[in-house]
């Protein structure tokens, strides 16, 4: 048998190279556009066709390159930025390795058209595949126009990774996103068959390079950061509350003006937020970091994501302080608008905490009866009409059969547990205490119930069994437009059949804006936007919408509406929330997994009172 190692051709090791440079149309847009910046431009356009496959036109108005270096640039390692620098680590431009033209020449049809400065004439040359096609004298403006044509044309196998042509022209507006957040000074313009993305002004102000991308809504909710601390500067903005996202898509750090990847810096910024944002949504934040080029090492990759820092707890913890700062000087965001409003679907069937009391006939209902659990205090009690909610859904309907009980399979064998099935006998509410857990008697124990948990799964059952059984969608009372983010408004586009199929039924306004008309059902109107904008986050990320997340949506929507641990209750309410629990269906322990309840004996405490002996 003969051997079956062989040397590789150069010209596939060229190719196999140039892979690694560029892997698809967006990091080729991302080194196209830092030899702009490196070479000072102030103003970039960005323009694709196809996703990038088809085109990518990246023109600048910077120093350009004269006609003498025009043959260097396609040379591989020729760079014109070493030499200025006395280390590699002190490197202060973007690109350094010189790698980037010859790579992308190699896989692709590539014009580049540049004239310098104060020059009279341009000068254009024209590659295939590697191969210099002409070198010659060309009218140009000044600055340099780089035109890309046919990405992998010759490299079959890598052609065959690229997405589609919508997904690659996402990912290339998310590389946008951070060009503009990372160069505030620099106008960008993203274009994709000709119909404009992105355009930044370039004012070099971070705030209006995000209201470029995010829009004036999200601009006006996001809190300023402007810290000093472990050596750095950390400046920008950070969204908690209802700004906070379903991932950590909308998180961008810049370090010394380029974009990076860093999971140091989210668990900085998180730990920051810690308390303003609830559990398992991440803030959103755009923070730019400035710090001695020695401290840290972003050379881990050629493309240049990835940073390490010298003194990595000094950096997390010196972020957080910084967040943490800002943060607690922002004042506590008010409720959404919808919460202000009582959410008056089917308030028909309301009065069903006794429903011994309950009329005979629907006809009475409407005359807003005692709701079942009513938040004490002034002003409006919004959370009382979501605790109907759960009521209607647990409590036999006004001349209807009670429903059958809906029990959750995964979940089935923990409803059997006797401790809370047993006793029929009545539940006596004697009080509250911290104004949290709930002091109970029921026959020979004694138990305290976390209201808040108690709530939370008592709101769970009721949506997931309205997921399963109930029309998908709810329709708004009030559509909602809002303005997506380019990345978001893509998703939004290619995946409009699997948002309909899942309940959310969203109309096309154009330029970014959408119309939310309908939300699932399980989620409800207070929830529609961030319910619709987790989903396409999902989408991003997945390319789909599974079940286990719709739980995890449920999961969420019922610990935020339910009553909060410290939120005072009256007492019926309180009576309330112990017999929803006693009616059987309840399980024991919140859909987070914390428990619900917990039991004294009575034999426990005379044994601990020492009325008894073991
Ligand atoms: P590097 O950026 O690492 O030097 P590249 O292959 O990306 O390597 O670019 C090679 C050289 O081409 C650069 O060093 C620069 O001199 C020149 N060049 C590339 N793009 C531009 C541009 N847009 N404006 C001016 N010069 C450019
Ligand atoms: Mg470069």
């Amino acid at each position: 048998m003969s051997g079956t190692i062989k040397v590789l051709p150069p010209d596939v090791v060229e190719l196999i190279a140039a892979g690694e440079v560029v892997e698809r149309p967006a990091s080729c847009i991302k080194e196209l556009v830092e030899n702009s910046l490196d070479a000072g431009a102030t103003a970039v356009t960005v323009a694709i066709e196809g996703g990038g496959l088809d085109l990518i036109r990246v023109t600048d108005n910077g120093a350009g390159i004269s006609p003498e270096d025009m043959r260097l640039v396609f040379l591989p390692h020729a760079t014109s930025k070493l030499n200025r620098a006395e280390e590699l680590h002190s490197v202060t431009t973007l690109g350094f390795r010189g790698e980037a033209i010859p790579s992308i020449a190699r896989v692709s049809k590539m014009t580049l058209t540049s004239r310098q400065k104060g020059s009279a004439a341009g000068v254009k040359a024209v590659n295939e595949g590697g191969q210099m096609v002409s070198i010659t004298e060309a009218a140009a403006a000044e600055g340099t126009q780089v035109s890309v044509r046919d990405l992998f044309y010759n490299a079959p196998v890598r052609r065959d990774f690229m997405k589609k042509p919508q997904r690659e022209a996402a990912l290339c507006a998310d590389l946008l996103q951070q060009l503009i957040l990372s160069s505030p000074h620099v106008a960008f313009r993203l274009t994709a068959q000709g119909k404009q993305l992105y355009s930044s002004p370039g004012d070099g102000k971070l705030e209006s390079a995000m209201l470029s991308i995010y829009g004036v809504e999200a601009l006006k909710a996001l809190i300023p950061v402007d810290g000093a601390g472990a050596g750095m500067l950390v400046r920008g903005l950070v969204g908690i509350g209802e700004q906070a996202r379903g991932n950590r898509n909308h998180q961008h750090f810049f370090l010394n003006g380029r974009a990076v990847r860093s999971t140091l810096l989210s668990r900085a910024v998180e730990e920051g937020c810690r308390h303003r944002v609830m559990v398992g949504r991440f803030p959103l934040c755009a923070l730019s970091i400035t710090l001695p080029y020695e401290a840290v090492d972003v050379n881990v990759h050629p493309n240049k994501w990835e940073v390490r820092f010298q003194r990595e707890q000094q950096v997390q913890d010196a972020v957080a302080d910084i967040i943490r700062q800002a943060v607690s000087e922002a004042p506590l965001q008010s409720p959404p608008p919808l919460f202000d409003q009582p959410i008056l679907r089917e308030e028909a069937r309301v009065a069903r905490v006794q429903p011994e009391d309950t009329p005979k006939t629907p006809s009475v209902a409407p005359a807003a009866p005692e709701p079942a659990v009513v938040p004490a205090g002034d002003g409006p009690a919004p959370r009382a009409f979501i605790a109907r909610d759960a009521a209607q859904e647990r409590l036999p309907r006004c001349a209807e059969p009670a429903p059958p009980p809906v029990v959750i399979k995964e979940e089935a064998e923990q409803i059997h547990n006797p401790q809370v099935r047993q006793a029929q006998t009545q539940l006596k509410v004697l009080g509250v205490a911290f104004h949290t857990y709930i002091i109970a008697q029921q026959g020979e124990r004694l138990l305290l119930i976390d209201q808040h948990a108690l709530h939370e799964r008592l709101l769970f059952d009721s949506l997931m069994a309205s997921a399963h059984t109930r029309q998908p969608a709810q329709t708004l009372l009030l559509p909602q437009v809002l303005e997506l983010d380019y990345p978001d408004y893509q998703a939004f586009l290619a995946y409009r059949k699997d948002l309909e199929e899942a309940g959310f039924e969203v109309e096309d306004f154009g330029h970014r804006a959408v119309r939310l008309m309908s939300v699932p059902v399980e989620l409800g109107e207070p929830l529609a936007m961030r319910s619709f904008l987790d989903a396409l986050d999902e989408l991003r990320d997945s390319g789909r919408l599974d079940g286990k997340s719709k739980r995890e949506r449920i999961i969420m929507a019922a610990c935020k509406h339910a009553v909060k641990g410290g939120e005072r209750l009256p007492e019926h309410a309180l009576q309330a929330l112990a017999d929803m629990m006693m009616d059987g269906q309840t399980i024991p322990s919140c859909p987070h997994g914390r428990p619900i309840v917990l039991e004294l004996t009575r034999r426990e405490l005379e044994r601990r009172f020492k009325r008894i002996q073991d």
